[in-house]
């Protein structure tokens, strides 16, 4: 801290409050509680990534967390003894490529939990990436920019973007589909097998991935601890709850869920209840607060749901 020294006694008494005010003003409120206590009991791995934070959540499974921007995007490398899959590959602000070959020397092959632009960010950089079969897919394949623009707004970053990273160009690069997959498409890596199950709701292209003989369950954006989104024109809500009841009927096989922002680590007892809260809050129970344009946050049993605000009837 400076010390001030020889100022007049208005200033004493003026200058700290609008300092304090300008520094609250570059923090954003979602950033205050940063970092979440929930991460002080997992095991960190290479702790010198400025951008990402790296968690041994299980067995060969790697939670690589994105704290500095307020999606809190966490992508899972899951490991076999043959090869690895990258469930989802973030912002695309920093290099994740480089920080999952540093976890394993394996071939790494991408699936994506679902190809909103925060999940979607690294696909460029890797050679191998299943797409679910929708247009849905196809589509985001082809990249944007202006979903990305908007996700560096100064009240979306906490903290420093990476050395050498360019807000100008910043964009969701395009990737190419090696392969296209459906519901019930297995990847063998090796000692691992891993199932997809798709879980259209939150997007068309929404899957979970179920490694069965370990009790682990990732469900991207179908599950995940905080205000879970589902207002924008591709959310299907009939198609949601479905697609949480068959993660919930694997409740009593699973060990551990992983979900795709804030948190990695929950447990599977979560799905029968987030199942209740969903259905809960289309009977019209919870609390309802707006939350900006055409929004609004439902909240039950310890459950947020951004849905699209009822829409006014004229007259
Ligand atoms: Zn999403």
């Amino acid at each position: 801290m400076k010390i001030i020294t020889a100022v007049p006694l208005t200033f004493l008494l003026f200058i700290p409050a609008t300092l304090q005010a300008q520094q609250e003003k570059q923090i954003p409120e979602w950033c205050k509680p940063l970092p979440r206590p929930e991460y002080k009991s997992l095991q960190r791995v290479l702790p010198d990534e400025p951008w990402f934070e790296v968690y041994k959540v299980a067995a060969g499974v790697f939670a690589i967390y994105e704290p500095h921007q307020a999606e809190e995007t966490i992508s899972y490398l899951i490991v076999g003894t043959k090869q690895a899959v990258l469930f989802d590959t973030g912002m695309g602000i920093s290099d994740i490529h480089k920080v999952t070959t540093k976890l394993t020397s394996r071939p790494i092959v991408v699936l994506n939990s679902h190809t909103h632009d925060d999940h979607v960010g690294g696909n460029w950089q890797f050679p191998f990436i299943f797409g679910m079969d929708t247009d849905f897919t196809r589509k985001n394949a082809k990249g944007s920019r202006e979903d990305a623009q908007a996700e560096i707004a100064s009240d979306q970053i906490c903290g420093d973007l990476p050395k050498g990273f360019n807000p100008k160009t910043y964009a969701t690069k395009p990737w190419r589909i090696s392969h296209f997959i459906h519901d019930g498409f297995t990847v063998n890596l090796g000692g691992r097998k891993l199932e997809v199950l798709g879980t259209p709701g939150h997007t068309p292209d929404s899957i979970a991935l179920l490694d069965r003989a370990n009790g682990l369950l990732f469900t991207g954006d179908t599950y995940y601890p905080a205000p879970i989104w589902l207002f924008r024109p591709e959310t299907d809500l009939d198609a949601y709850v479905n697609s949480a009841k068959r993660l919930a009927a694997l409740a009593p096989e699973l060990k551990l869920v992983f979900g795709a922002h804030n948190n990695p680590v929950a447990e599977p007892s979560v799905l029968p209840r987030l199942v209740t809260a969903i259905q809960a809050v289309r009977s019209g129970q919870g609390t309802v607060k707006p939350a900006g344009e055409g929004k609004a946050i439902h909240t039950l049993d310890g459950f947020d749901f951004l849905l699209a605000a009822a829409k006014k009837e004229k007259n």
